[in-house]
């Protein structure tokens, strides 16, 4: 049976040679459902609304192409065994077959750039488009977030690479087994296939599981004959700064950082890095409690939306009390309420925990906080500790990210919604703020509970392996 190429399967290709090979031929029990791409589609939407003014079922359609309506909306093309759905097309008013008026085809960009992928495509779309009126697009158009439009000349040579990369992308699919992972694995963090592929580059020790190297470190690792992360444990330091003073690589003292990051990975023990272990954690000692504090966002729209903090007291003993029954404080960022209002709930929760040390992961609450502080003429809270921060500080883990999913899940910690992640619940938000349903809310709010207490274990595990002098401390309740 002889499947047709499509637009979908040409910017797949575009992205990663191997994501159109799995998407054609790839196991759909390993396919992860992608929260990235329900949010793209839901976006999409709301941006196709803006940009159509009229009905939607007048823009609907081949009867909408041949009626000559302004635009035309996600209308399937054919030609050559090649499908594509333009997601705009737009009337000018230059003449074809279809009478006084011919379409070209317009994409939305996620971002403000357009790139190759966006250009071939289009190339496609206005290649797509000759059947119907007679005579290919000669330009398309991008049309950015804010909704300005970018016209773009479909030029024989633009045309010349679309057709290069279907044949190539034709080439692939007929292969027996797929393409490499791709090289550039920030990619692989919104597509579907990543947890086959994360087992794959585990299996065969990828330079790219060492964290701290990117697509262009590889390459370069790969250029010098270390082909994976067993030979980048056993490269010799000096050598390896050598080779890459000698390329003016910024920053060569990397390289005793990337052997010993690859060295702690292929043993799976951790490493600490002060010597006598001093304790990472200070502000823990005598403090009569600890506020656990997360932030969920939904980055495209800079919307801080929850403010989750889960107090944990210390009770006459010594210990904190239990995390799994501590009371959790989350508080809601509706825009509607103004900044003003979240601001004194959040002051006022913090002064209600005088002296209590704020506990939270990565740098974004601290920021969200302090730009909160400027905005209202205050002084922005005392008492925060980035815990990311102090783990890079005085530990290398067996870990290929120091992320707190990696770290934590290294710890044992296992979140309730186990396929939950910060694009999923950015997806909870926008569907309660739309249907007002109180599952999405809770979702939401366990999620932002799971990674306080997320938090909480990789500090126990922090203070507990400081104490012992090794990793293997079990996470205990007490300071
Ligand atoms: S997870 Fe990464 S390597 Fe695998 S198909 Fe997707 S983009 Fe390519």
């Amino acid at each position: 049976m002889v499947h047709p190429l499509s637009d979908r399967l040409l910017r797949s290709w575009l992205r990663c040679r191997r994501k159109a090979w799995l998407d054609r031929h790839g196991d759909p029990a390993e396919r992860l459902w992608n929260p990235h791409r329900a949010l793209q589609l839901a976006d999409r939407e709301k941006r196709l609304q803006q940009c159509i003014d009229q009905p939607l079922e007048r823009c609907t359609g081949l009867g909408a192409l041949q009626r000559g309506e302004p635009a035309v909306r996600l209308l399937l093309l054919r030609r050559d065994g090649i499908c594509g759905r333009p997601t705009l097309l737009l009337r000018k008013p230059q003449p074809s077959q279809l009478g006084s008026f011919s379409y070209q085809p317009a994409l939305l960009q996620p971002g403000r750039h357009g790139t190759r992928e966006h250009r071939l495509t289009l190339a496609l779309w206005g290649w797509l488009l000759e059947p119907v009126q007679g005579t290919a697009a000669s330009q398309g158009w991008l049309i950015n977030p804010r909704g300005q439009r970018q016209r773009l000349n479909l030029h024989s040579g633009l045309n010349q690479q679309m057709q290069t990369a279907l044949t190539r992308l034709q080439q692939d699919l007929k292969r027996r087994n797929p393409p490499p992972l791709t090289h550039d694995r920030r990619k692989c963090t919104l597509c579907s296939w990543r947890r086959s592929c994360d087992a794959v580059a585990e299996a065969q020790g990828e330079l790219s599981t060492v964290s701290g190297i990117g697509g262009k470190r590889q390459e370069l690792l790969q250029e010098l004959g270390i082909a994976n992360r067993q030979a980048l444990a056993d490269a010799p330091g000096d050598w390896l700064l050598q080779q890459l003073e000698e390329r003016g690589i910024q920053q060569p003292e990397l390289a005793t950082e990337l052997i010993a990051q690859a060295t702690v990975q292929q043993r799976g023990i951790a490493e600490p890095l002060q010597a006598g272990n001093p304790d990472p954690l200070p502000e823990l000692h005598g403090a009569p409690g600890v506020l656990l504090y997360d932030i969920e966002s939904d980055p495209d729209a800079r919307d801080d939306f929850l403010h989750g903090f889960l107090p944990l007291s210390r009770g006459a003993d010594g210990r904190f009390e239990d995390a799994d029954s501590a009371p959790y404080r989350p508080i809601l960022a509706l825009r509607e309420h103004g900044e003003d209002r979240l601001w004194q709930r959040l002051q006022r929760l913090l002064a209600a925990h005088p002296g209590w040390p704020v506990l939270h992961y990565g740098e974004t609450e601290a920021i969200a906080l302090k730009r909160m502080a400027e905005r209202q003429n205050s002084e922005a809270p005392h008492g925060l500790v980035d815990l990311h921060q102090r783990v890079r500080q005085h530990w290398r883990l067996p870990v290929d990210s120091y992320g707190l999913k990696a770290v934590a899940s290294w710890r044992g910690f296992r979140w309730s919604q186990p396929t939950a992640e910060g694009a999923r619940c950015v997806l909870w938000w926008r569907q309660w703020r739309e249907r007002h349903q109180r599952h999405q809310l809770d979702q939401i709010l366990r999620y932002n509970r799971d990674d306080c207490l997320a938090t909480w274990a990789v500090a126990q595990w922090l203070s507990n392996a400081a104490a012992s002098g090794n990793d293997n401390s079990s996470p205990a309740s007490s300071d």
